[in-house]
């Protein structure tokens, strides 16, 4: 097992990234970091963390930070439930733990937000305990070396590879090897085509002599996407338009919209105006369509949406038909309110 973390330190010492959060035992900077890069790639994420450190520098300005600054600056990143969670947890923290971030394993995985993963990183990066981080990439390093069938995504694959991560963990310097093992895991265990020729653990792995590196890890199931029609309603009067909070429990909570209008399937333009949701809102109000956009595809991890924007011109204020969830602002103060990257590349698209 010291053979394992051996050859994984000094493999990282000499390939390991640049990376800023990297060069700090700050907890409050490295739990930023790893929710800023849980599904985020390193490059957009870097860009996020120096914002963000630079913006709240500690836990307690994070604490002190109004919420729609917290979330605006998060605009783009996408996951809005991982800005709001670190805001919840740095209030606890600045309330429970005089702003010190808790050191122990337990008290950081008991923090909103922060799962065995995340707790794992920062007890080792930030406090040298020897606590094994198990993300995408451990699973993928560990399941080739090793020759580990069982599926990935199941509990008792969960079970198998946190015990062997533990097992094979360097306890006098769990920092660096965890490191080590992701760092292998993200630029040299890649998912597809990685170079094994060049790999520190050639000698040892399973998957590489027994030619199966593209069988493994094993996942047992399919995620399902779900597919949305969402026609969006955008209300202008006088220089005024209506955006919509979404406070439901769904995508993009929190982040503002238009008016929104859901099909169960797919319309086209002639169907959706013959809408009984159309003909209420829009026509019965005598509104007219200034234009209509081309269909937007919208993929996130378990949805794909196709949206359209219906720009609609209104004779009267609208205030008293649009939802008790809607604001009218004027047109240019868009761009203060936090959006998701749908709405962001329409507002792009028609320079808002
Ligand atoms: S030899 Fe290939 S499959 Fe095995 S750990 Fe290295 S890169 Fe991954």
């Amino acid at each position: 097992m010291k053979h394992f973390s051996n050859k994984i330190i000094h493999w990282y010492q000499q390939n390991k990234r640049d990376l800023p959060w990297r060069d700090t035992k700050d907890a409050y900077l490295i739990w930023l970091s790893e929710i800023i890069l849980q599904q985020t790639r390193v490059d957009q994420g870097m860009e996020y963390y120096r914002k963000f450190a630079k913006e709240f520098p500690s836990v307690k300005h994070l604490a002190k930070a109004d919420n729609e600054k917290v979330m605006k600056l998060w605009q783009g990143l996408g996951y809005y439930s991982r800005a709001r969670n670190l805001h919840a947890t740095a209030k606890i923290i600045t309330d429970n733990y005089k702003g010190k971030f808790p050191s122990e394993y337990a008290d950081i995985l008991s923090l909103k937000g922060i799962g065995e993963y995340t707790a794992a990183a920062i007890a080792s990066f930030a406090f040298d305990k020897p606590h094994a981080v198990v993300d995408g990439n451990v699973y993928r390093v560990l399941a080739r070396v090793f020759g580990i069938e069982t599926p990935i995504d199941s509990s008792q694959g969960k079970k198998e590879f946190y015990q062997l991560a533990n097992e094979l963990i360097d306890k006098k310097n769990p920092a660096i090897h965890n490191q080590a093992i992701m760092e292998l895991g993200a630029i040299q265990c890649k998912p597809v085509n990685p170079d094994c020729s060049v790999c520190p653990l050639n000698t040892i792995c399973f998957a590489y002599s027994k030619k199966r590196v593209s069988e493994l890890p094993v996942k047992a199931k399919k995620t399902k996407t779900r597919n949305r029609f969402f026609n969006y309603i955008v209300l202008h009067h006088n220089g005024n338009i209506a955006i919509n909070k979404r406070v439901e429990k769904d995508i993009w909570i929190n982040l503002y919209d238009f008016p929104l209008i859901e099909t169960e399937k797919e319309l086209t333009e002639e169907q959706f105006l013959r809408s009984t949701e159309w003909i209420e809102f829009i026509e019965k109000n005598k509104y007219t369509i200034r234009s209509v956009s081309a269909n937007y595809k919208h993929i996130l991890s378990h949805q794909k949406i196709y949206a359209r924007f219906w720009e609609i011109d209104c004779p009267k204020p609208f205030d008293k038909i649009i939802p008790k969830t809607a604001l009218v602002i004027n047109k240019k103060s868009i761009h203060d309110h936090a959006v998701s990257r749908l709405i962001e590349k329409y507002l792009q698209d028609r320079n808002y």
